[in-house]
């Protein structure tokens, strides 16, 4: 885990050992409010802000749009790098569980646009359930 903080040129802090911890604990996307209430007292909100923040400017995690407007986040797994993200993949929530996984190995469908159109990044959001809830 310390390798992934110094291979991103980021110096080993409390908060973000534990943060990037949970990440990896996680199968599904955490928010802020998750973050929040997993390290307890230990961290002020701001810390955690700035904390995923870092982590989505050096490519360690990106965020999932979600229809309540609480952005949550996930681990990167597509070779992202700093400030250049590639998480091409659909992102399912699960109407049981309200949690949201991402599907790595469901690639975003491409789509033709209207000329004149300047395609810069589509986000596709499904919504059904999990397999955990089947
Ligand atoms: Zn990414
Ligand atoms: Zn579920
Ligand atoms: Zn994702």
């Amino acid at each position: 885990m310390e390798d992934i903080l110094k291979q991103n040129d980021l110096s080993v802090t409390g908060s973000r050992k534990k943060i990037l911890g949970l990440f990896l604990a996680h199968s599904r996307a955490l928010a802020h409010s998750d973050i929040e209430r997993k390290t307890g007292e230990k961290f002020d909100r701001v810390t955690v802000y700035r904390t995923l923040q870092t982590f989505v400017q050096k490519g360690i995690i990106h965020t999932i749009p979600t229809a309540d407007n609480s952005i949550r986040y996930a681990l990167c797994k597509d070779n992202c790098s700093e400030g250049h993200h590639h998480d091409h993949h659909v992102h399912f929530v699960c109407t049981q569980c309200g949690n949201t996984y991402c599907l790595d190995g469901v690639v975003t469908p491409e789509i033709k646009f209207p000329r004149g159109y300047t395609f810069a990044n589509i986000e596709v959001v499904a919504e059904g359930v999990c397999k955990n809830c089947k």
